[in-house]
């Protein structure tokens, strides 16, 4: 145990209703209890109890009124006595009473400090260290639900499952070293390696998943491409429900990519406006075409837009930006078959019959195939038409935007228990290929010693995922990562 008190801002800084100050170590109790005012001292109450009071500063002013939360060791989070102090918000009260503990004889905390004192005192192992970050960051209820399986342990559960599955073999394995006598039974590698094998395409089968469930906490990317001018980023304020992209007349206008977010059934839908796609001298415009064309085929979904009220014009300038920058290729450049899109025929208001302004217009057709057309050889989900400057004329495009998301998910079936680190994923191919290892030289007959060697190595990595045997600086770098007070 640490002999140190720990102290940190557990909020974010700013205007807000409440902040917290939380205290971590064996003088918690001590130091609260010299700055604090109220019926009950910190020190003569029980673990999780509440104090209503007035926190004072050096001089025995108050500082503010407030509610101190006990936590008595081992029960808190971080397995020490702990103390929150929960004031009133903004960047004044908690700044002094951070202030007054600090001069009280409590250290700043690192970044991470406290759950790493959990974790070395046993509260935690190092993957629910990790799905704690991974939880703060958590952009989505995804992200946040898989995080907080893995809090909860499921992840730690299925590498112990794993690891005594391991043990088990490895100890067949290494009677055959120590007893060599009893072996020589035909067959005999030939049902280890099975049983290895098993082991090991269940690592495998866990990391295939992966991707998906990365893309599904991840959010996907959504491009919205087109020609200029017909209503890209108008679309996409109305997605989004606010000006994030700035709209305007002249085409071309939105020169680099602007992102922002909406939420559909949990997933994240990053949305990305590009620069009109057209093929132009102008550099910087030519600059802004490059970086769609690199969005675009970054992109999960790309959302065409064209102007339902010029329907050919647009698509003739479709045409003409594919060519300029598949160069030429046509099909197979930045829009392939792998793109989904959905087409938003924008505009749809003036191509209505007697729309002012459009006299013609509502004539004009709208393709009906795609074929030899600018959109030839993609995968279109869907044709919605909308209107980006009416009040509910995107929702056609959420609408389709949601029925869209299982198929650009799907072909990405997520791991029933993600990881939450890049860390995790890495010890998770060690210890596939240690595995594979193992699986081949038992096959043919190798030496046990070897075998033993890779299953110990398969066994090591996932250790190191829930934190056995890992060295002290790599433990230092994954904590060092976390915000300030957590
Ligand atoms: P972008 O260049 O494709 O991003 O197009 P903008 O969103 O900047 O829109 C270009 C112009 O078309 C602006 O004047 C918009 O107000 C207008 N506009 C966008 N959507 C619609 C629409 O559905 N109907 C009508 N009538 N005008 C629109």
């Amino acid at each position: 145990m640490a002999d140190d008190t720990i102290v940190a801002p557990a909020t974010a800084p700013g205007e807000a209703a409440v902040a917290l100050v939380r205290l971590s170590g064996p003088g918690a109790l001590g130091i609260a209890a010299r700055h604090f005012s109220g019926k009950r001292s910190p020190e003569e109450t029980p673990t999780h109890r509440i104090l209503h009071g007035r926190f004072l500063d050096l001089a025995g002013a108050p500082i503010d009124t407030v509610l101190l939360s006990v936590f008595r060791a081992p029960h808190s989070y971080t397995g020490e006595d702990v103390v929150e102090i929960s004031s009133h918000g903004g960047a004044a009260v908690p700044a002094a009473i951070f202030e007054t503990l600090v001069r009280a004889g409590a250290r700043p905390a690192r970044p991470g400090e406290f759950t790493e004192r959990a974790f070395r005192n046993g509260k935690l192992d190092l993957a629910q260290a990790e799905a704690v970050a991974a939880l703060v960051r958590a952009r989505s209820d995804r992200a946040a639900r898989a995080a907080r399986d893995a809090l909860g342990g499921a992840l730690s559960r299925r590498i112990e499952r794993l690891d005594g599955a391991l043990v088990a073999l490895l100890a067949e394995v290494e009677a055959r070293i120590d007893f060599p006598a009893e072996t020589g039974e035909p067959l005999d590698g030939v049902v280890l390696a099975g049983r290895c094998a098993e082991i090991a395409s269940e690592v495998g089968g866990w990391l295939e998943g992966l991707p998906g469930a990365r893309r599904r906490e991840a959010g996907v990317s959504v491009v919205l491409a087109g020609p200029p001018n017909v209503g890209k980023s108008s679309l996409l304020n109305a997605l989004v429900g606010y000006d994030r992209a700035i709209v305007s007349d002249t085409p071309g206008t939105t020169r680099d990519t602007v992102e922002s977010s909406i939420w559909l059934d949990g997933v994240e839908l990053r949305m990305v406006d590009t620069a009109g796609l057209r093929s132009s001298v102008d550099p910087i415009e030519r600059l802004g075409t490059e970086r769609a064309a690199l969005a675009l085929s970054r992109s999960d979904l790309a959302v065409v837009v064209l102007d339902r009220s010029a329907p050919q014009a647009s698509m003739d300038a479709l045409a003409e930006v594919r060519r300029a920058v598949d160069g030429g290729a046509g099909a197979g450049g930045v829009l392939t078959e792998e793109t989904p899109v959905v087409v938003a025929w924008n505009k749809a208001d003036l191509a209505r019959v007697g729309a002012p302004g459009s006299l013609g217009a509502s004539e004009a057709p709208r393709p009906s195939r795609w074929d030899g057309t600018a959109l030839a050889g993609t995968r279109i989900l869907a044709e919605v038409e909308t209107v980006a400057i009416e009040p509910m004329g995107a929702a056609p495009l959420r609408a389709a935007l949601r029925e869209a998301l299982p198929s650009v998910l799907s072909g990405h079936a997520g791991a029933e228990v993600p990881t939450t680190s890049a860390r995790q994923e890495a010890l998770l191919g060690e210890a596939h290929a240690a595995l594979r290892r193992a699986e081949t030289a038992l096959r043919a007959d190798d030496s046990y010693d070897l075998v033993a060697l890779d299953l110990t190595d398969a066994r090591r990595a996932l250790g190191e995922i829930v934190g056995r045997g890992v060295d002290q600086e790599v433990v230092a770098a994954i904590f060092s990562r976390f915000c300030i007070g957590k």
